[in-house]
């Protein structure tokens, strides 16, 4: 079962205060807050509109959808980073029928690389989940490793403390997708699923003490962690993106992101 427990203005809050606090991620961060504030308006515009739930078949929906993509490409392109900004611009000369089709592709198939669809759709996706929906033309398969609602790949895992007995914490993966999160093995590679200890790599820097590299050498693919029993008022995808300076690490060390963040990082 997924469920998505933050709602968009807490993510919006910890991306501006850790926007302040001026260090070399100072912009994307600042660029992030924006992007997630016209998500949120993308979700509350869907939300609120009067008699209509999202059907799951993406196709049906759009026409609805293709109300809100403007503003949001208006939002990158003022403030997000040139290629970003570049391909918002490239969006807004292509033909309607052309953007349906972007649109339409990432749905059946997600790309990370695909930055816009990825943040015009999280928020359809989101309610499509809240609303009690089902994605009815996304065929994906069963895994573990994958979001049980609607199969996207993990953006970042957390621990926190979900039993009062249990002192270790429970992991969960985010979904890159809809964003919702799902229960997965505390020790165990979140893309191709290895148990080994001597397998599995951890790396952290005292900068970031609540975030860590979770890195495996069966599949050389790595995810980041955030550990709430260490800071609980993290907020695992803004975290995730606040700590960019890891992922440096893990790409000068072979490791490739399971799922690149909105950043394009
Ligand atoms: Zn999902
Ligand atoms: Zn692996």
């Amino acid at each position: 079962m997924a469920v998505t427990t933050e709602s968009w203005d807490t993510r919006i809050q910890r991306a501006d205060e850790l926007s302040r606090r001026g260090d070399a991620t100072k912009e994307i961060l600042t660029f992030y807050a924006k992007l997630l504030q016209s998500q949120k308006d993308v979700y509350d515009f869907l939300r609120s509109r009067r008699g209509w739930l999202p059907s799951g078949s993406l196709s049906d929906d759009l026409p609805v959808l293709r109300e809100c993509l403007p503003a949001i490409l208006r939002t990158v392109e003022s403030d997000g980073p040139a290629p970003l900004a570049e391909e918002a611009r490239s969006v807004m000369s292509a033909a309607s029928g052309m953007v349906d089709e972007m649109l339409l592709g990432y749905w059946r198939a997600p790309s990370d690389t695909q930055f816009f669809a990825k943040a015009f759709l999280q928020p359809y996706a989101r309610w499509l989940a809240e609303s009690g929906g089902q994605p009815v033309d996304r065929i994906f398969e069963r895994q573990e490793s994958r979001c049980p609602f609607c199969g996207g790949m993990p953006q970042v895992s957390f621990l926190q403390i979900r039993e009062v007995s249990s002192e270790s914490g429970n992991r969960d993966l985010i979904c890159a997708t809809c964003t919702a999160n799902w229960p997965f093995r505390r020790v165990a590679c979140a893309y191709c699923g290895e148990e080994g200890p001597t397998k599995l790599g951890y790396y952290h820097t005292p900068e970031f003490d609540h975030v860590r590299i979770e890195a495996c050498d069966t599949c050389k693919y790595y995810i980041k962690g955030v550990d709430l029993t260490r800071l609980g008022f993290a907020i695992p995808l803004v975290d995730e993106v606040a700590a960019a300076p890891l992922d440096l690490w893990a790409q000068e060390h072979g490791y490739t992101k399971i799922e690149l963040n909105l950043i394009g990082l």
